[in-house]
């Protein structure tokens, strides 16, 4: 199976996150008593270094960053949120405020210092030796004078001495949690500037591309297939993009600052809970046979319940929701890899993709929640080829399955027309036997000497008969053409010999109307030439039908003039010039289609189907020659194409014009004026019995 090397793929990137989660770190300095030894790194070795170990602390006072260090001694991990804190022993709530110092001792002649401050809960100060360098929202010791917010800083470290002292002051009113749960990085300013660029750049780029993917996916759920899982996937990628830029490291916070907290919170959860409802609701719509409804159910209820809980209450309730949520999440990638699983075993199209992606998407789970809850460091081009491929294989399933769909559909609707051309040409067929009968017997009577009324009346019956044979002709050949089953033969043949049988045998027809009929044969036109007599008569035929039929009065004109030539072909111009009705130039492209008649009105006053052109110009496109028009509107058609013919070898032998042929034979080489039996000749649909319509010339193969 091609796709297995796709999937392969997918499970080296998988391994490749897990092992960049559990892959040891260089040991690097940690912070002891509230102090940290940076005196032997090298910052153009290790441009980074997390603030982490233990700090020294105060609860539930914000020290003044000027005042020289003094109090109560207290020390604690960071980071670590107060949950997980204790304070002379004794366990804190996740409300309150805190103050957290540390000295680092700097090597000599450091780089241009830069401090990485991510968000903590909820708001906070960092100063560096009394000189404040980062803010997020207002830290204080009462609910009143807090305001919350979350940004990421990088902020500068401006002559550094050889020791810095760092005071961050933290509070919390609005959150389930609270203090600090992400390292400080200090660091190559530089450095820091230059990754904080590259995540936002790969975060908005990321952005974007599930913003456009979920809404063309919009786009083809509205303007096409109303397919269910296109629209949830649609919709999951519109509301996940929010979460690429307003979550981890917030750019959005920083781009729109005037958001509030609670907005930016409650988009946050909000987001996060429709995408779980939404991704489920995707995968019963591409595998409904596979997936249970009572998961389905459960999944929607809680992820419906709580997107609810975090719209309607304060965000110190509905935070809490998180934790027992992502655990639930993690219950359902697992049923998503199951589910996926099956349904690949089962071999449902693009089972293989679906897999190899929730595969994906669990590795970045399990990496994200490791970063989340500070036993791995976070890594952003592994996030973002994560991502990115979970979103690619997504789109490859959809599209896989739309492909798929699309090729069904094909064969159901190339089944449905080959059913319809049997039928057509069966049913032709089936009526063209009785037919013949009809018009033979037709003849017989007449000839058998009947009453005037009685010759009317046989004559009104031939009449019909023709005019209905000619259209069972020109569909059965229709269809012929259209289910490729004609050849174009390449044998001798006589051009200005065919040219002078077709108008021979209208010439009666066109005197009868008052019309000049010309035929204007080139001098230089070969003798023997290559090519398919029956089916150039039939073109020359129904085109020389058409111009007489539109023409009320002046002249016809075939024409066959010589262009180009060599020793191996001759390229020939064939032409028709009429100066009837003419065609109005917006409909002369239409008339070439089956069943298109320039004008409504047009099978009223001169009959027809509408298929004469189209056979002709199918005829044509099968010899890469191509059917063409001049016209204008009350002076006159002329419709025209040049063919290259091959040279005969040796004059042929053609045999004089065919007269009338009986009913069923078929015309070939040399009865090419007579034309195929089937269509051509053709009967002026208008034509009466006794009127100019009972020619000979027209009903000749009759
Ligand atoms: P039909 O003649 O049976 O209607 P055709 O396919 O032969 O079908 O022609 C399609 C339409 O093209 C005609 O109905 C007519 O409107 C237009 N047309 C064809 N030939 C001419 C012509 N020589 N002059 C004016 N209109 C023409």
């Amino acid at each position: 199976m091609t796709l297995r090397p796709l999937v392969c793929w997918c499970c080296g990137l998988m391994v490749a996150m897990l092992a960049s989660c559990a892959s040891p770190e260089p040991p690097l300095p940690i912070a002891r008593r509230g102090v940290l030894d940076l005196r032997a790194v090298d910052f153009s070795r290790q441009p980074t270094v997390p603030l982490d170990g233990t700090w020294r602390w105060t609860w539930q006072a914000l020290l003044d960053p000027a005042a020289p260090p003094g109090g109560p001694v207290e020390f604690t991990d960071f980071p670590r949120t107060w949950k997980q804190s204790r304070w002379r022993g004794a366990p804190i709530p996740s409300q309150g405020c805190a103050t957290y110092e540390l000295t680092v001792l700097l090597p000599p002649r450091p780089p241009d210092l830069g401090l990485r401050v991510p968000d903590v809960y909820t708001s906070l100060r960092v100063f560096v030796n009394g000189r404040e360098v980062a803010r997020s929202g207002t830290p204080g010791c009462r609910a009143a004078e807090t305001d919350a917010h979350w940004a990421w800083h990088v902020g500068e470290v401006k002559n550094p001495a050889d020791t810095l002292r760092i005071l961050v002051q933290i509070a919390n009113f609005a959150h389930a949690k609270g203090g600090p749960n992400r390292s400080f990085v200090l660091g190559d300013r530089t450095y820091l500037y230059r990754q904080q660029s590259t995540g936002r750049v790969l975060d908005f780029f990321l952005m974007g591309c599930l913003f456009m993917g979920g809404m063309s996916f919009l786009g083809l759920y509205l303007f096409g297939r109303h397919d269910q899982a296109i629209l949830y996937f649609g919709l999951f990628c519109l509301c996940y993009s929010y979460r690429i830029v307003g979550v981890e490291e917030r750019f959005l916070n920083a781009q729109l600052p005037w958001l509030s907290w609670p907005v930016t919170t409650r988009l946050e959860y909000v987001t996060l809970f429709l995408s779980v409802a939404l991704f489920v609701r995707y995968s019963h719509a591409l595998y409904p046979r596979d997936t249970h409804r009572f998961f389905r159910v459960i999944t929607e209820t809680v992820c419906y319940g709580c997107a609810a809980l975090t719209l309607v209450t304060r965000p110190i309730f509905f935070t809490r929701l998180i934790d027992p949520f992502l655990g639930f999440m993690f219950v359902c990638i697992l049923y998503g890899l199951y589910l996926y699983g099956v349904a690949a075993r089962r071999n449902r199209p693009g089972a293989w993709f679906s897999l190899a992606s929730t595969g994906l998407l669990m590795a970045l789970f399990w990496y994200l929640n490791s970063a989340y809850f500070q036993t791995a460091g976070l890594n952003r081009i592994v996030t973002f080829g994560g991502y990115l491929g979970f979103f690619l294989l997504q789109t490859l399933v959809l599209q896989y399955r739309f492909a798929h769909r699309l090729q069904q559909a094909r064969l159901e609707a190339e089944q449905g027309l080959r059913a319809k051309a049997d039928f057509l040409s069966t049913m032709s067929h089936e009526i063209r036997t009785p037919l013949n009968a009809i018009i033979g017997m037709s003849h017989l009577l007449l000839a058998d000497r009947p009453r005037p009324e009685q010759k009317e009346q046989l004559d009104v019956m031939l009449f019909s008969a023709n005019n209905l044979l000619n259209i069972v002709n020109d569909i059965l050949d229709f269809t012929k053409i259209e289910a490729g089953k004609i050849s174009i033969e390449a044998i001798p043949m006589d051009l200005g010999l065919i040219a002078r049988n077709v108008v021979m045998g209208y010439r009666s027809v066109a005197d009868e109307k008052g019309l000049n009929l010309h035929l204007r044969l080139d001098d230089a036109l070969p003798a023997p030439v290559l090519g398919d007599p029956t089916r150039t008569a039939q073109v020359l035929i129904n085109l020389l039908h058409n111009a007489i039929k539109f023409t009320q009065e002046g002249s016809v004109e075939v024409s066959l003039t010589v262009g180009a030539r060599s020793a191996q072909d001759v390229r020939v111009r064939l032409a028709v010039k009429d100066t009837g009705i003419g065609i109005p130039e917006s409909k002369q492209k239409q008339i070439f289609d089956r069943f298109t008649q320039a004008d409504a009105s047009t099978s009223r006053s001169f009959g027809g189907t509408g298929l004469g052109l189209a056979i002709c110009k199918r005829i044509l496109e099968i010899q890469d020659v191509k059917l063409q028009v001049h016209s204008e509107v009350g002076r006159g058609s002329t419709f025209f194409f040049v063919q290259a013919f091959p040279l005969a070898p040796v004059p042929a032998e053609v045999p004089p014009a065919a007269g009338p042929r009986p009913p069923g034979t078929r015309a070939r080489a040399g009865q090419a004026a007579g034309g195929s039996q089937h269509s051509a000749r053709r009967r002026r649909p208008h034509e009466r019995p006794g009127g100019a319509g009972a020619a000979p010339a027209l009903g000749g193969r009759c």
